[in-house]
């Protein structure tokens, strides 16, 4: 927290943002760049949004080292909305969609995309309680398909994978991958090129919630513009692209913040030095929960997420007073999903090393105290 007493907060979104970038949204909350207003009053048609839509589409590619056929789109709803917008617009011909199970929001994607088309769950890594991601031994494409998602880091069930998912049919030719990548965008450097879509919800590693990025291959807009009819507008990828992502008013703010997290990422180093870090932080934490006597974390090892890390020590109780102690600590929002209990740090871009060092210190002397 900016300003009072120190305070690190591991909810896994909305997430802990960074201070340099609250303190400059602190200074510039009142008047804009003498706009002579906030930010949030400003008009989205006006030069000074204009520039700041630009500059976040700028610096976002990149970061991305974005290649020329790719679009950044801006939209609502968060990532939720595009578990409805991504079959919307990329549905072909009645093919079936391809999803790759592995966990939590792998499952919610899915229920949202089999109301608008036929799924085929592809491979599942359900039967090892989702311990594990999805290897490219699992499985093999055999027909075509609409497209193949999956989701590269699952923030509840705390599995990655660590390669790019074959996404080629027997004959070589490749459908289109989809990825959600919401909780580990720009938390390490990425192949664009090997992607359809790429979407992910702001409230993690980029910035307020409600604002979710579509990053979007030139040729599939072309589908979205065949399936126009049948959908809602601002769920429309080549619609959102021929507005410049103003099909309606914007959420102005959380670009403008957006921008902000943006600049911050290129001021550290752009994204091999935000790997690197993130990397030192997750060795840290799975070193202590792997060396300690109370707490645990079950996921296989080359496939721990770096940035959700799920544990416990298998009491429910005994969990419920670590996370209360550590909030007193100021170690925030270290208690488990609703639906799997437990404890999590999730450990975003803006977690500093010191935040992790922290929980390692407390979790030693909670041990001690309790085993
Ligand atoms: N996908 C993943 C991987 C997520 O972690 C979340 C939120 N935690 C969502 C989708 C849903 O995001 P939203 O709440 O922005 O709709």
């Amino acid at each position: 927290m900016v300003g009072a007493k120190k305070t690190y907060n591991f909810c896994s979104g909305p997430a802990m943002l960074p201070e340099d970038v609250l303190l400059k949204a602190q200074a510039e909350l009142l008047n804009y760049q003498n706009q002579g207003d906030s930010v949030m009053a400003l008009s989205h048609r006006s030069d000074a949004f204009l520039e700041i839509l630009a500059q976040a589409q700028q610096r976002l590619a990149a970061l991305l080292d974005l290649p020329d056929h790719y679009r950044i789109l801006f939209m609502q709803g968060g990532a939720s909305a595009q578990f409805s917008a991504v079959p919307l617009n990329l549905r072909q011909n009645n093919l079936p969609i391809g999803f790759l199970d592995s966990g939590y929001w792998s499952q919610k994607a899915l229920e949202e995309a089999q109301k608008y088309a036929e799924v085929d769950v592809i491979a599942s890594s359900q039967s090892s309680g989702y311990l594990k991601a999805i290897e490219q031994a699992d499985y093999q494409l055999s027909k075509p398909l609409s497209y193949l998602h999956y989701t590269p880091n699952e923030t509840i069930d705390g599995n990655a994978f660590y390669c790019i998912p074959n996404n080629q049919l027997p004959n070589g030719q490749e459908v289109p991958l989809v990825a959600d990548m919401s909780s580990c965008i720009l938390s390490e450097p990425i192949d664009v090129s090997r992607f359809g879509v790429i979407y992910a919800g702001a409230q993690k590693n980029i910035g307020p919630a409600g604002l979710a990025i579509v990053i979007v291959r030139e040729d599939l807009l072309a589908r979205s513009q065949q399936n126009q009819q049948a959908m809602p507008r601002l769920l429309n990828y080549a619609t959102v692209v021929e507005q410049n992502s103003m099909a309606n008013t914007p959420p102005t703010f959380a670009i403008y913040m957006a921008n902000l997290v943006f600049q911050w990422l290129q001021q550290q180093g752009g994204l091999e030095v935000i790997q690197q870090r993130n990397q030192a932080k997750a060795e840290l934490l799975y070193q202590a929960i792997d060396s300690s006597r109370l707490f645990v974390n079950n996921v296989e090892k080359n496939h721990r997420s770096k940035m959700n890390v799920p544990f416990s020590s298998q009491n429910a109780e005994l969990d419920a007073k670590f996370a209360e102690q550590a909030q007193q600590q100021g170690l925030i929002s270290l208690q488990g999903h609703r639906s799997k209990g437990g404890l999590r740090a999730s450990i975003y871009n803006a977690m500093p090393y010191q935040g992790v060092e922290a929980l390692v210190q407390f979790m030693k002397s909670f041990e001690n105290q309790y085993v």
